[in-house]
């Protein structure tokens, strides 16, 4: 076949930049890297047009620019999802962030003694109260805090780590606690049987070499039927008589009882974990906490002040913009303790929306579609989640809206809404597309009418 059906790269680059809003520099790249590969497929034999190959590239270039990290409605239902960026952060959290991200900032320095002063300080103190700990700071993420904290508390020839088999857990993205045992090197004593542990079990394991006794939280499963676990008090007193740390993964960090905001479970919360007698817990700050991805670990001063003085600390510390917006959430938290619904964690005022208001945003919605495009929508009770492995059993009744489009088929109508501008994520259920309204914030409901009237009229679909 010959070669001349291919475009030139100059050509359909120039073509190609009219319409789109990448750099110029990133298309001729692309459109280079995917002529060279139409070369070798034509040069072993694959037969195309030159229409075919303009058609390909292009629509390649198109799922290449959609793969820009964007903003999307999230119309899943689920609040902490984790590929659609887990928690948004509140708008006045975030507006703090612009002064601090464009100049500079006292991030280690003593204002008062005009010399080097200690990062993140101040937000070790606000977290520390919030916690009800005596000390706390803050890493990467919560994997990062785990990591962390092993490799602090173990040593060579100290480094068993006690854990009920009922909690080894596969988060997802690759975290697995007996993995990350081993990255730490710690070495895995699993005690008790999956469905069952008693506090024997801990006494029996405990060695010269134990290090320490680690919990983790089941977040994304639950076991019932024949189940027991020693309560965490006995656990903690067991672990003061052998002087061996207790530390917790509890994953999320709620700081208020879930199931006071909507029909949840009770979620652990730090605060709870370190009254039993945990002497170390860490949890995400971007999964119920609603804060940017960091991970929170708090307990025991020595203990904290041992975790800081670890060389891979430094390696997992937060940057200043992570920390900017940290101290604020952080604040919002102090700020609105005595009255959680004037929170401005979007996660939680999420969960607490009623459903009523749901129900009014979506009759709206529909009656403010062209009238001919009315009849392809209704609203419906679905059910919203937490999400982000997070209360796996919680239910959250909602509303959607559902989408049976009478000119196109639902896949088509899905793909469409998601790669328009703003992206709309919704999910399909019974060949009926659902927008569940619970995640998507009221000040987007504008522009998911227009993307959605633009969507379902026969005029606009290719
Ligand atoms: C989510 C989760 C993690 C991982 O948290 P990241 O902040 O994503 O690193 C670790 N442990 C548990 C129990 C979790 O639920």
């Amino acid at each position: 076949m010959s070669l001349n059906i291919l475009p030139s790269v100059e050509v359909f680059t120039n073509q190609l930049a009219k319409s789109s809003s990448l750099p110029r520099a990133l298309i001729t790249g692309f459109v280079r890297s995917e002529v060279a590969a139409w070369r070798s497929l034509l040069l072993a034999g694959e037969t195309s047009t030159k229409e075919a190959i303009e058609t390909d590239i292009t629509s390649k270039l198109k799922a290449f620019s959609s793969s820009r990290l964007q903003h999307v409605i999230n119309a899943t239902g689920v609040i902490i999802h984790t590929n659609l960026g887990r928690s948004p952060l509140g708008e006045r959290v975030f507006d703090s962030l612009r002064s601090v991200a464009t100049g500079y900032s006292n991030l280690e320095f003593n204002l008062p003694g005009g010399d080097r002063g200690k990062r993140a300080a101040y937000l070790e103190t606000a977290l520390s109260c919030l916690l009800e700990a005596p000390a706390a700071t803050a890493v990467n993420n919560c994997a990062a805090a785990l990591v962390l904290i092993l490799r602090t508390l173990t040593e060579p020839d100290k480094n068993e780590v006690i854990v009920s088999r009922s909690e080894l857990v596969e988060i997802g993205g690759g975290f697995r606690i007996p993995e990350i045992l081993e990255t730490s090197g710690a070495k895995l004593v699993e005690v008790g049987a999956t469905n069952k542990t008693h506090l024997r079990d801990y006494e029996k394991a405990i060695t010269p070499q134990t290090a320490l006794i680690l919990k983790v939280h089941r977040s994304n499963f639950y076991i019932e039927g024949f189940t027991d676990e020693p309560d965490v008090k006995d656990i903690s007193t067991l672990a003061q008589q052998h002087n061996i740390p207790l530390v917790e993964d509890i994953g999320s960090g709620a700081m208020m009882n879930t199931e006071e905001l909507a029909p949840l479970d009770h979620e652990p919360t730090p605060q709870e974990a370190l009254r039993n007698g945990i002497d170390l817990v860490c949890f995400s700050g971007d999964k119920l906490l609603g804060g940017p991805q960091s991970g929170i670990i708090a307990g025991r001063s020595d203990l904290v002040a041992l975790v800081k003085q670890e060389p891979f600390y430094r390696a997992v510390r937060c940057d200043k913009l992570i920390l900017t917006v940290l101290q604020e959430c952080i604040e919002e938290y102090l700020r609105t303790q005595s009255n959680p619904t004037a929170t401005d964690i979007p996660a939680l005022k999420f969960l607490q929306t009623n459903t009523a208001n749901l129900q009014k945003r979506a009759s709206a919605i529909i009656s403010s579609l062209p009238k001919e495009l009315q009849s392809n929508v209704c609203s419906e009770p679905s059910t919203a989640r937490t999400g982000g492995g997070t209360m796996p059993k919680s239910a959250i009744p909602s509303i959607a809206l559902a989408i049976q489009p009478s000119t196109i088929k639902v896949n088509h109508l899905a793909k469409a809404l998601r790669m328009g501008s703003p992206s709309i994520v919704g999910y399909t259920e019974d060949n009926v597309l659902k927008l569940d309204l619970r995640t998507v914030f009221p000040n987007q409901d504008q522009a998911l009418t227009l993307r959605l009237s633009e969507a379902l009229s026969p005029l606009s679909n290719e």
